[in-house]
């Protein structure tokens, strides 16, 4: 069986395309700049393919994907019906999906509905939907939610202390997002840590551009940095996180700007880029704090400490700690990154091993040998999760 994984963006789709009969990674690929002109990345096991192509539009890109799936020469399969059954990530599934589901009608309205929770990700999430159900027709096509794996979080954890109504007429609560990354690290964790899934406990720290932790006790989440929206918690590349709401009529009047405007400086220039001034990626900041740029150090030192103070404070949501995890981007290639954050918990009995600590790219454990909670670097593996969803749905 052979699953097309698909992750719509605004202007962008990055596709794999994986047999499921032994999980193998066929090819995966990238389409940018879609709606300007049109360039596609298709990337096989040993091979980079390079298109500039005109996209007006999402269909045209799913079309150019598929031509490019069966080609004679860069392509992996023989036919179109050699494609089972296609798997979308949807970034918001509000409250009702905790689990993927096969997108009928019904499912397709309620994303729709979602959009107001999620803007800039549910629309172009839909427009990949409906453009892989008018050019395959006939092949399923399941949604795998980033919110589903919170949505067993208790009430306290999800609550705002607001008013009730707020969450009853609106539905304003903490969702959470990067679901899929959480389970799947988290589930890789307790098997490293020789604990049944549903006895380990575990923080899960995806730092990337977009950054956020979770508390995994038993299998479930409960709790999780993110909120309503990915721009509460952690600090991110360009991302504030966490900061007192009565800051933003306080810049809007100071700096006379609208409320959207503020929520842009919030999301796009804030964070790791606001705070150094120098940039959101982690090479160049940690190229900037050792050329002694002070601001590149503040942003770094900021970071870290965050992160490790989400740790304790999961620590004390589970009542114990047996492993921190970190992934994505930043928290699979950082060993700075790991190592600062690590510092703030040796109280917990977290004690990482530099040598160990060192290595990269794949999972492994980096705490030293008598360490009481262990320190694992697991890579990530969204796509995986989206397929092995997409084949349990059918
Ligand atoms: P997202 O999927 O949210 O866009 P990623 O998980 O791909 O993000 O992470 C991207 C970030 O990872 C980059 O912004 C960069 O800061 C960081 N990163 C990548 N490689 C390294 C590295 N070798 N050292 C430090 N940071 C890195």
């Amino acid at each position: 069986m052979n699953i097309l994984v698909i992750n719509c963006g605004s202007s962008s789709l990055k596709y794999q395309l994986l047999d499921m009969a032994t999980e193998k990674l066929l090819v995966k690929g990238l389409c940018e700049r879609i709606g300007i002109d049109g360039y596609l990345k298709h990337s096989l096991p040993d091979k980079d393919f390079e298109f500039n192509e005109p996209m007006p539009n999402h269909e045209v890109a799913v079309k150019l994907v598929l031509d490019a799936l069966v080609h004679g020469e860069h392509g992996v399969i023989k036919d179109m019906k050699d494609i089972n059954a296609v798997g979308h990530r949807v970034v918001h599934g509000g409250e009702k999906f905790s689990d993927s589901v096969v997108v009928t009608d019904e499912v397709e309205k309620y994303i729709e509905e979602c959009a107001d929770l999620a803007p800039l990700h549910n629309p172009p999430n839909l427009i990949g939907i409906r453009a892989c159900k008018k050019i395959m027709p006939g092949v399923p096509n399941v949604a795998v939610f980033d919110t589903a794996f919170h949505m067993n979080m208790p009430e306290k954890a999800y609550l705002y202390a607001i008013p009730y109504e707020m969450y009853e007429n609106h539905k304003i609560r903490k969702y959470g997002f990067h679901g899929t990354s959480h389970k799947y690290v988290s589930m890789l964790a307790a098997e490293m840590l020789g604990k049944p899934y549903n006895q380990a406990k575990v923080v899960t720290c995806h730092l990337g551009n977009g950054a956020s932790i979770c508390a995994v006790n038993g299998g479930v989440s409960v709790d999780t940095s993110m909120g309503l929206t990915p721009l509460e918690g952690l600090a991110m590349g360009t991302r504030s996180g966490d900061i007192d709401p009565a800051v933003i009529p306080f810049i809007m009047q100071k700096e006379n700007m609208t409320a959207q405007e503020v929520l842009d400086l919030l999301n796009k220039k804030s964070g790791m880029l606001g705070v150094s001034g120098v940039s959101s990626d982690f090479r160049d900041l940690s190229d900037a704090e050792s050329a002694n740029n002070p601001r590149a150090k503040a942003a770094l030192d900021l970071f870290c400490y965050r992160v490790a103070r989400y740790v304790g404070s999961y620590a004390t949501a589970m009542n114990g700690l047996d492993a921190v995890v970190f992934t994505a981007g930043v928290g699979e290639n950082s060993s700075d990154v790991r190592k600062r954050v690590c510092e703030y918990l040796g109280y917990l009995g977290v004690s990482i091993d530099n040598d160990k600590n060192n290595q990269r790219g794949k999972a492994v454990d980096v705490s030293q040998n008598a360490a009481k909670v262990r320190v694992l670097v697991i890579p990530t593996n969204e796509e995986l999760v989206i397929a092995r969803d997409t084949k349990a749905c059918l």
